[in-house]
């Protein structure tokens, strides 16, 4: 087992982290800007390290400064949390030539399933379904222009590198796919510094549903079933549920297979998401990221496993234990994103927290840094707590966030409380009946 994890990330994660660690006997070390020296996660470590000012890419980013951290406080392994570094191949490379353990998937994957064309090129070779569009990168807007029409409009232009919803625009009919490509590929260059694009077909009413997979280093690889992640905004999700409501247990069964074979013959280890779209009964790979994801909890409530826990245990090359027909599911789970943002512009509100209240009781979680008195600094993403709840049956979970909202109080900064509050009252919500465009309709009515 390791002596001593580095944390190279901060706010929820890195407490969601260190509370696995706790459990598991490990010591940790969190690493934090000069904006987080009184951090939630900087005051739960046994230890922290100042890794430099609060702009991330001199802090959270900052690879030299994060590996000196390791050195002075003899960790002997890193775990990169979700997003900052956590999908940066050189990064997890670099961890272990300086003799540390990346606790996440080998370089190699990472470096895969972070370019698109290359991640869809090695699903469609393992039998995975995929979208239609082109086979690989798009070498010219009339190369654009003839899969357009094979596939029909609408399309999309996503960015081979792209990432957190940046870098896809969509043509509805070919006058408009000029512009998609351009602004695609311009957003691409600036945001990534790659601008090599695919084309998709654009469906019309897909739901989101995303496999949590989990491999150790022995080839044994297993599914943790689905979350329906549809409920989003400009492509971001917002509010997660496990199971899905659209999916039936056969279906899950199938696809699950479908999804540990191909990993199993790609040698991958470690944690990933396999992300697909699903319409009129079928299922096409989008993406996969290859760490832990924001909406993890979900799987936790209803599988009973601590996903950290797993990622931990496997870097060490312990075998997982276990098999596909030892995981079982139980009941329904719903995550809410709660993001320091005005509920109606969505203007990011940082500040002070001048008082706090998380919701409790049986089968409510609440994932959060913040705390009365703390400052959720303008730096970082918006995100300032996740509150998960579990039920029995999806309806009763309902009931339970809708009470568990009611009781959050989080006074100084506006809060996306109340558009959860919104969405969790609405019918279409309540009879499970959305697509990934729903939330923007939703919000653009109310
Ligand atoms: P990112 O990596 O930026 O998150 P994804 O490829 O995972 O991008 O897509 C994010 C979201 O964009 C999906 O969950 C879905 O809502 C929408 N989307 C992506 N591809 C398509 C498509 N081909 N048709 C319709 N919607 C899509």
């Amino acid at each position: 087992m390791f002596h001593k994890i580095l944390i190279a990330n901060r706010g929820e994660i890195a407490l969601r982290i260190e509370r696995a660690c706790r459990e598991m006997g490990i010591p940790t070390v969190a690493v934090h800007s000069t904006a987080d020296a009184e951090a939630m996660h900087v005051r739960l470590a046994d230890e922290s390290v100042c890794i430099g000012p609060p702009a991330a890419r001199d802090s959270y980013l900052n690879v030299p400064a994060i590996l000196s951290a390791a050195a002075i406080t003899g960790a002997d392994a890193i775990h990169p949390g979700y997003g900052f570094l956590s999908e940066n191949a050189s990064f997890a490379e670099m961890v272990e030539a300086h003799g540390l353990t990346f606790i996440g998937p080998s370089p190699a994957h990472i470096r895969m399933m972070g370019d698109k064309i290359a991640a869809k090129a090695a699903m469609r070779s393992l039998g995975v379904p995929l979208v239609a569009g082109s086979d690989g990168e798009l070498a010219d807007l009339d190369e654009a222009r003839r899969v357009a029409a094979q596939v029909g409009y609408p399309v999309l232009i996503k960015a081979a590198a792209g990432g957190g919803g940046r870098g896809m625009k969509v043509a509805t009919v070919p006058d408009e796919l000029d512009e998609a490509w351009h602004v695609a590929r311009t957003e691409a260059r600036t945001a990534f510094g790659n601008d090599a694009v695919y084309l998709e077909k654009c469906l019309d009413r897909p739901r989101h549903i995303e496999l949590q997979m989990l491999a150790d280093a022995h080839n044994n690889v297993v599914h943790f079933g689905e979350r329906d992640c549809s409920l989003q905004r400009r492509h971001q999700k917002l509010l997660e549920e496990a199971g899905s409501p659209a999916l039936t247990a056969a279906q899950r069964d199938a696809l699950g297979a479908t999804a540990t074979a191909a990993l199993s013959r790609l040698g991958y280890r470690n944690v990933g998401t396999m992300e697909f779209l699903y319409q009129d009964g079928q299922f096409a790979f989008i993406e996969m990221n290859t760490r832990l994801q924001v909406e993890h909890p979900v799987t936790e409530m209803v599988c009973g496993v601590d996903m950290v826990r797993e990622q931990i245990r496997i870097a060490t090359g312990s075998p997982l234990g276990y098999g596909q027909a030892d995981i079982h599911f139980s009941g329904h789970a719903i995550e809410c994103r709660i993001n320091a943002e005005d509920p109606d512009t969505f203007i990011p509100t940082p500040g002070l927290v001048t008082a706090f209240h998380a919701p409790g009781g049986l089968g409510v979680r609440v994932d959060s840094a913040l705390y009365a008195g703390c400052v959720v600094p303008p730096y970082y993403d918006s995100m300032v707590a996740k509150l998960i709840v579990h039920a029995p049956s999806r309806p009763e979970a309902i009931a339970r966030l809708r009470r568990s909202l009611a009781e959050f109080a989080v006074v100084g900064i506006q809060t996306t409380v109340p558009l959860h509050q919104r969405i969790v009252d609405a019918p279409e919500f309540i009879a499970g009946d959305y697509t990934v465009h729903w939330l923007e309709e939703f919000v653009s009515r109310h």
